[in-house]
């Protein structure tokens, strides 16, 4: 569509070879790299990429080390659930002022942590060091020993100053920390056909309804990292006989020192959508090598499926041949997203990601169909942009994307991780097809002024 209010918007120069289009030849999208200064990138920091990881362990203590507004930037953001602890859900801060740093946060954090770990007993602390923390060079890890002696319980530092780099960083120096509690765990008791669930958040109770599937099959799901995490999960996940790598972008460095240390090979998944969800579990299945796990596989596959396929197929009518833009932070829930619509009549016109590398730009460029945008590291005016020329009926985003879509008159469905909504499993997919349906039937967006003119200037039934 000619948009002029898109072609009023401009892309940076150095922003062009990010963007590329499926079907067409060219260089690959650039992507693994440092933002572009000045473009107001849609990025989180490396903090808070290790926030949003370590947050879901529920029975740990979590102390922001810094200003408190970076304790208040990721406070209880995740829609993460537990089904016991809720000591996860607090953003503690030392609340760093002037004077400390001049004269050192060190013994503002010692007297924090302190104060904390007395009152709340956790069974391990992490401790978040921040840009400030990083610039006036604490040493949090001396800090960290001498309170992990005094209380006899793991306090690690989290490498995690904002400006070290990209959120990926901040995910890498989640994995480091949370691999120092690995290994020191009891494994005698752990089944042959165990499992544990990597990067999987609990996000409105996603790990409950996977830990289901793979407990009505007899597997054993050890730990969830980090959902409805517990340190002493934890710490035996290393007896677990595979690990299963949803969100990878967060998990696989863990997942690959996992295999190295421990020998435990690790299954890349993702658990949204039809296609998907069955895959995730027909590959534990045939890992196991049990035709008779493979049969109860197809049985529950085929229970689940036949549950929600009426009310889907009605669904599929309704939307058959809308549009939708989809921009996430990992590529391979960029991946299901664009089959999970297509299951539901949708096309993707639009399709990006904060963190995607060389070979996930290549597959989206593959599955996805002649003309769709893709786009590495976008930012508000280029996505606004990409909608106004695609004339999308749906974004499906996070809460930064969020006012994008409203304010150019988009339906909007959350698939982020501060979403209330299951969408993982095939009770999730009968969720998000229901959310993009409201969304996108909604009678309001026949009264923003881009679907208003488009209505005024269609032709009527029966017009020439
Ligand atoms: S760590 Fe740095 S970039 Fe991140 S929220 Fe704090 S000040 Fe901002």
């Amino acid at each position: 569509m000619n948009s002029p209010a898109a072609a009023s918007i401009s892309i940076l120069p150095d922003r062009r070879d990010s963007i590329a289009r499926a079907g067409e030849a060219g260089n690959a999208v650039a992507c693994d790299r440092g933002s572009l200064a000045g473009s107001v990138t849609q990025r989180a920091c490396a903090f808070c990429g290790s926030r949003v990881v370590l947050y879901p362990i529920a029975d740990a203590l979590h102390l922001v080390h810094g200003p408190i507004g970076c304790a208040a930037y990721t406070w209880d953001i995740r829609g993460a659930q537990s089904s016991g602890p809720q000591l996860f859900r607090n953003s503690f801060s030392t609340d760093l002022q002037e004077m400390d740093v001049i004269y050192g946060g060190e013994k503002k954090l010692g007297r924090a942590l302190r104060e904390l770990i007395r009152r709340h007993q956790p069974k391990a602390a992490f401790v978040y060091s921040t840009c400030i923390v990083g610039l006036i060079g604490d040493d949090v890890s001396a800090v960290c020993r001498e309170l992990s002696a005094e209380f006899s319980i793991p306090v690690i530092p989290v490498a995690s100053e904002g400006f070290k780099g990209t959120k990926k960083d901040g995910y890498q120096a989640a994995c480091d920390a949370a691999y120092r509690l690995v290994g020191t765990g009891d494994t005698r008791d752990i089944s042959d056909r165990s499992i544990n669930l990597l990067g999987d958040f609990n996000i409105a109770g996603e790990s409950w309804i996977i830990r289901g599937y793979f407990e009505r099959l007899g597997i054993q799901v050890v730990a969830t990292l980090t959902g409805d995490g517990r340190v002493d999960d934890i710490r035996r996940c290393h007896g677990a006989k595979l690990n299963l790598v949803q969100c990878s972008g967060s998990m696989t460095s863990l997942a690959k020192r996992l295999e190295r240390d421990h020998g435990i090979p690790f299954q890349r998944v993702s658990f949204f959508g039809i296609e998907d969800m069955s895959a995730a579990l027909y590959g534990v299945a045939t890992f196991f090598e049990d035709p008779l796990l493979r049969e109860k596989t197809s049985e529950l596959v085929r229970e689940e499926i036949e549950r929600l396929m009426p009310e889907l197929r009605e669904i599929r009518t309704a939307l058959e041949g809308k549009k939708a833009a989809v921009y996430v932070g990992g590529a391979f829930k960029a991946f299901s997203l664009v089959r999970a619509l297509r299951t539901i009549g949708m096309r993707t016109a639009i399709v990006g990601t904060q963190t995607g590398d060389r070979d996930d730009y290549d597959q989206l460029r593959a599955m996805c169909e002649p003309g769709t945008l893709i786009v590495d590291d976008s930012n508000p005016l280029e996505l606004a942009k990409f909608c106004l020329e695609q004339d999308v009926d749906l974004f499906i985003g996070g809460v930064k994307e969020r006012p994008i879509a409203y304010k150019l008159g988009i339906g909007f469905c959350d698939h982020n991780h501060e979403r209330k909504e299951a969408l993982a499993g095939y009770v999730g997919m009968l969720n998000f097809a229901r959310e993009v349906y409201a969304s996108v039937m909604s009678p309001v967006w026949n009264y923003t002024p881009r679907r208003a003119l488009r209505l005024r200037t269609a032709p009527r039934e029966n017009e020439e």
